[in-house]
């Protein structure tokens, strides 16, 4: 399974790819956590990203794309990773889309957690509470002013690749506000969904449905309407019941 989750900083994304992890067995591919790793290490990525993520700003598309192109042709990430944090341009979404391409994958749901901005901030300030109270290192970023340019960047830059994995059908919205437990139900709910009818069974009648689908009422998410089944269940029944009507007359 591979996946995508968009939304703004503070939104959600690194708790809900880290249940994902587990549950899936897959790997969570976090640009953020690579970007502070190499900044870390003093690694030339690392040097380059360092003031430009200090101050809430965009690390070069060249940049993070190189580190997800290594990243993900290495083997914990054959059965599937969740990008957090990546794409966050639309170039990088063109990027992501060639480099896949080119490895014979396709992404399975772009999953975008939707939020209430103003409350943002206040999640933001729990979570600096939250680490300094265990004692934890606070991200230097994670404080008000630089938010505010984080959100900045993400509202500019980010937010339209909604509409860019929406104008390819692959976008799934969930309500980020939620509690995380109702999150993590609501992604699963559209990651079983679209699963199930991409793979119809056997059966004439279901392959038939599928391809209704697939021409129409699937880009706008709605059910597929049946119409042709209950034609066919009449035909059938009426075949059935022919023989037997007119054998009750003759008698
Ligand atoms: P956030 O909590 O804002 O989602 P992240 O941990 O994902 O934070 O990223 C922190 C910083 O790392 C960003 O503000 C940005 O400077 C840089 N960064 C992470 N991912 C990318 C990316 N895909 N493209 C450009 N810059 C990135």
């Amino acid at each position: 399974m591979r996946l995508i989750l968009l939304g703004p900083p503070g939104a959600g994304k690194g708790t809900q790819a880290q249940r994902l992890t587990g549950k899936h067995g897959i790997v969570q591919l976090s640009t953020g956590d690579m970007l502070r790793a190499a900044v870390a290490a003093g690694t030339p990525v690392g040097l380059k990203a360092k003031s430009v993520m200090e101050r809430g700003e965009l690390v070069p598309d060249d940049v993070v794309v190189a580190i997800i192109a290594e990243r993900i042709g290495q083997p914990d990430a054959k059965r599937g990773f969740i990008l957090d944090g990546f794409p966050r341009t639309v170039p990088q979404a063109q990027a992501l889309d060639r480099l896949l391409a080119e490895r014979g994958l396709t992404l399975d749901a772009v999953i975008e957690l939707k939020v209430d901005e103003g409350i943002l901030l206040r999640r933001i300030e729990k979570r600096v509470a939250d680490m300094t109270a265990r004692g934890e290192k606070i991200r230097s970023d994670d404080n008000p002013d630089v938010l505010k340019g984080r959100l900045e960047a993400y509202r500019a830059q980010t937010a339209p690749l909604v509409g860019y994995y929406a104008g390819k059908g692959m976008l799934k919205s969930v309500d980020g506000m939620a509690s995380i437990d109702d999150v993590t139900a609501a992604v699963s709910r559209h990651l079983s969904g679209p699963a199930r009818a991409s793979k119809p069974k056997s059966s004439g009648r279901k392959r038939r449905a599928a391809g209704s689908i697939k021409s129409g009422a699937r880009k706008d998410g709605a059910r597929p309407k049946r119409r042709a089944a209950p034609k066919r269940k009449s035909r059938t029944t009426r075949r059935k019941n022919r023989p037997s009507r007119r054998l009750t007359r003759a008698r």
